[in-house]
């Protein structure tokens, strides 16, 4: 990796390296604009093309104002990666450091970031091991806790995209149905279980057609990047519910997802082998090299007016199925996918206690106290709890960070 040294003001240890510029979308003065990111400020690209530098890229202004980054995505990896190139080398030239002072750079707090990409549709799988094995040791049998196809396919459900909003958007307890295991019929309130799921997104940045799938081989061309994401889980609905044809309210009252979509291209210096699969998969999901990726994941509970207590770290390269594995399962029958689409990860879990991605397991379905900072402790969240997820990676030269997705979770509605 070439180093690379930036005439903008970037913190220590700040996520937004020179190494990062990823894309989001702001608003600034009642107007979105498509805008990247260095240390605390924000760059709006659509000032930032009026540098003379930027004159051999045919941008269409449009795409830089409009709500979304779909259309700009939409350019493609041959617009996208060198523009994105040409920004690094830009915040490195000396020539242009005055520009600092230029209304290209709008300090973060200055500005409100908004859902970067609209997603059609979002899919959840279940792809780490361990994550799915302490649900199967819960809620079926200890000694068979994976079901027979999870080592052949990465399983997954169809999502609701409607209900996904940006970090800092509060979200209310769902109220719905369920039943307790000695009632004998169902009562109405509001979720006693409001449980959070630590995932990544990956963003879609390239549409097949309908009836032709993505080939393995060919999948990380459809990767535009990734965010952080909090599958919000009501455990008591869900129980109720999910049989036999899987998750619906119990997930579909709201999904988190941090602003700052970071490119795969910024998080190649991350990849690493993911976990050897037994059985060998079929050829159709049988991936080589390393595809996973070394992305350290943390989640915080913060009580109203309290303070932040870790109660999770795990890492994305835990994952038992990659994103490559994934793309190509879920277009094999002839899905389409199309830009802004969301494939969540599923919870990712590593193998030690401190690692699990969600309540369910790290209060092993609510049968131990999780503990908090000030003497607090925790089943499932509470009313007025925010939650935090944040990831990075990180090896001796650079640092290539996702920032966070909060999310308050208010009482449920009356
Ligand atoms: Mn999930």
């Amino acid at each position: 990796m070439t180093k690379l040294s930036t005439w903008a003001t970037v913190p220590d240890n700040s996520d937004f390296s020179i190494y990062n510029i990823p894309f989001g979308i702001c608003i600034l003065d009642d107007y979105y604009y498509a805008c990247s990111r260095i240390g605390d400020h924000v760059i709006i690209l659509n000032h930032l093309i009026e540098e003379s530098v930027f004159d051999s890229f045919d941008l269409p202004l449009s795409t830089l104002t409009e709500p979304f980054l779909n259309s700009f995505i939409g350019l493609g990896k041959s617009v996208t990666v060198p523009f994105r190139e040409k920004i690094q080398e830009w915040l490195c030239n000396a020539d242009y450091q005055d520009a600092w002072e230029s209304d290209i750079f709008v300090p973060i707090d200055d500005v409100e970031m908004m859902l970067p990409v609209f997603t059609r549709d979002y899919t959840d799988f279940y792809s780490s091991i361990e994550h799915a094995t302490n649900v199967g040791k819960m809620f079926r049998d200890p000694a068979n806790a994976l079901l027979p196809n999870w080592r052949h396919l990465p399983v997954g459900y169809h999502g609701r995209a409607s209900s996904i909003v940006v970090s800092g958007v509060d979200l209310h307890r769902p109220s719905g149905q369920t039943k307790a295991n000695d009632a004998s019929s169902p009562t109405y309130g509001p979720s006693k279980r409001v449980d959070f799921e630590l995932e990544m997104a990956c963003i879609i940045g390239k549409e097949n057609q309908l009836g032709s799938p993505i080939t393995i081989d060919n999948a990380g061309e459809h990767i535009f990047g990734l965010a952080l994401f909090n599958d919000w889980s009501a455990r008591d609905i869900q129980k109720w519910e999910y049989v036999p044809l899987g998750p619906f309210l119990g997930k579909s009252f709201g999904s988190s997802l941090s602003p700052w979509i970071v490119t795969i291209e910024a998080l190649e210096a991350f990849k690493v082998q993911g976990p050897l699969q037994e059985p060998a998969v079929l050829p159709y999901l049988k991936s080589t090299g390393d595809n996973n990726y070394d992305i350290d994941l943390s989640v915080v509970i913060q009580p109203k007016g309290g303070t932040e207590a870790v109660v999770c770290q795990s890492n994305f390269k835990y994952m038992y199925w990659n994103l490559q594995q994934q793309i190509a399962h879920h277009t094999v029958n002839g899905c389409n996918l199309q830009i802004g689409d969301i494939l969540a990860s599923g919870t990712i879990s590593g193998k030690s206690e401190d690692s699990y991605g969600s309540m369910l397991e790290l209060s092993w379905a609510g049968s131990k106290q999780v503990a908090l900072q000030d003497g607090e402790t925790r089943v499932f969240i509470q009313d007025n709890d925010t939650v935090i997820m944040r990831g990075h990676a990180a090896n001796k030269e650079i640092r290539v960070g996702f920032g966070e997705v909060k999310t308050q979770i208010l009482p449920a509605h009356e």
